[in-house]
């Protein structure tokens, strides 16, 4: 499972925005043999394709797609040093795909600064530092480790072995003199095999939240967003309100999704968490399909790029092993066609095979041996 893990220094608003969302859990009973961990929400999907397929098919059971986040403890300055648990907390950035990098740009003379002043850029730049600071220690080892494989080989050195030099010089490089994260450099093929098998810190794709006082959110500005988008160059940042968001699912679960609705369009409030939600799955690259009947409609989470046996297999591993075709109509054509026989009679239901790629969006049965 992908997962997006919450980054940023303390302060900020992550515990605040990590409880909101995990008050919106998907129900634990569709997922019997997984617990979910403290410091784990798993968050359904917003997506208006399951809501029609659902009021479509008016299945028995329902289940929703859902985001993996994860919450990773404050990281302060110097953390690559072991300051402050830095390493255990460098070490849990590791096991996440992506990260949510989290700033703080609302004005409280309450809420202590851990740099003493507000200025969300610079606290962009330490986290992001320490992250570059751990790849560039790790790629100094890696590189280290290579160049005495390289010594003892001698003139026998793999083609491999030399391109694994030069891949981790050219890491070194970027981390330390381009101040680059690793991410932001065009990497070939077999320069990106190579990263791969290093897990750097700063591969991994990056959200920008930037949590703004509930009034400069609803009005749209901030005197630091500018900054913050020519910081974050190509990827993406989206303002939000922690407050805010806290506020409306607690009156979800108390008052009801109807009470909760009819307040926020009285004040005209559009909460960022669908937004945020879509954005972690973007940034990990992943897609839905779905499968739907009388008993259950379901939004399946596979990563763009699956093929239909290996899709088939996210159901269950027997679809994979005993795959034979999958029977394919997409998302799309159903609601134009307006119903399953008429999209049949439109000729866009399709037998698909076992070199098929699943696209976003396609509804699939699929057809095994046992
Ligand atoms: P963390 O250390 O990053 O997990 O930050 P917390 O979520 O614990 O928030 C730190 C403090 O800031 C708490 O006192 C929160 O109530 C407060 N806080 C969080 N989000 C907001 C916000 O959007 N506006 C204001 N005014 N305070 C907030």
């Amino acid at each position: 499972n992908l997962k997006m893990g919450i980054v940023g220094l303390p302060n900020v608003g992550k515990s605040t925005f990590f409880n909101t969302i995990s008050k919106l859990n998907v129900a634990a009973e569709n997922y019997p043999f997984c617990t979910i961990e403290p410091n784990e929400a798993r968050v359904p999907l917003p997506d208006e394709r399951y809501d029609w397929l659902c009021e479509a098919y008016k299945p028995v059971s329902r289940v929703p797609a859902f985001l993996e986040i994860w919450d990773i403890a404050g990281l302060v300055r110097g953390a690559h040093e072991g300051q402050g648990l830095g390493n255990a907390f460098l070490s849990n950035i590791q096991a996440v795909d992506g990260i949510y990098h989290m700033c703080r740009a609302f004005e409280d003379d309450e809420v202590i600064h851990v740099e003493g002043s507000l200025d969300p850029v610079r606290d962009l730049r330490i986290v992001a530092d320490e992250l570059r600071f751990k790849d560039l220690e790790r790629a100094q080892r890696a590189l280290a480790d290579a160049q005495a494989r390289l010594a003892r080989a001698g003139q026998q050195a793999p083609k491999e072995l030399r391109l694994e030099d030069e891949t981790l010089q050219k890491v070194i490089e970027i981390l330390e003199k381009e101040e680059k994260a690793i991410r932001h450099h065009n990497w070939n093929n077999a320069e990106i095999e190579i990263l791969n098998r290093h897990l750097f810190l700063t591969a991994k794709p990056v959200v920008y939240l930037v949590n703004l006082s509930e009034r400069d959110y609803l009005r749209k500005k901030n005197k630091w967003l500018l900054a913050i988008k020519e910081y974050a160059g190509e990827d993406p940042v989206i303002p939000f309100s922690a407050a805010l968001e806290a506020h409306l699912v607690d009156l979800e679960l108390n008052d009801g999704r109807e009470a909760m609705e009819n307040y926020r369009s009285q004040q005209g409030i559009h909460s960022a968490l669908p937004k945020i939600i879509r954005g972690g799955y973007q940034a990990l690259n992943l897609i839905n399909f779905f499968t739907v009947g009388a008993d259950e409609v379901r939004s399946w989470t596979i990563r763009r790029g699956t093929l239909a046996p290996q899709a088939a297999g996210t159901i269950h591993t027997d679809f994979e092993r005993g795959f034979i075709c999958a029977e394919v109509m997409h998302y799309d054509d159903l609601r134009e066609a307006g119903s399953e026989s008429a999209l049949k009679a439109a000729g866009k239901y399709r037998q698909q095979g076992k070199t098929y790629e699943v696209q976003d969006g396609d509804i699939l049965l699929i057809k095994f041996n046992v």
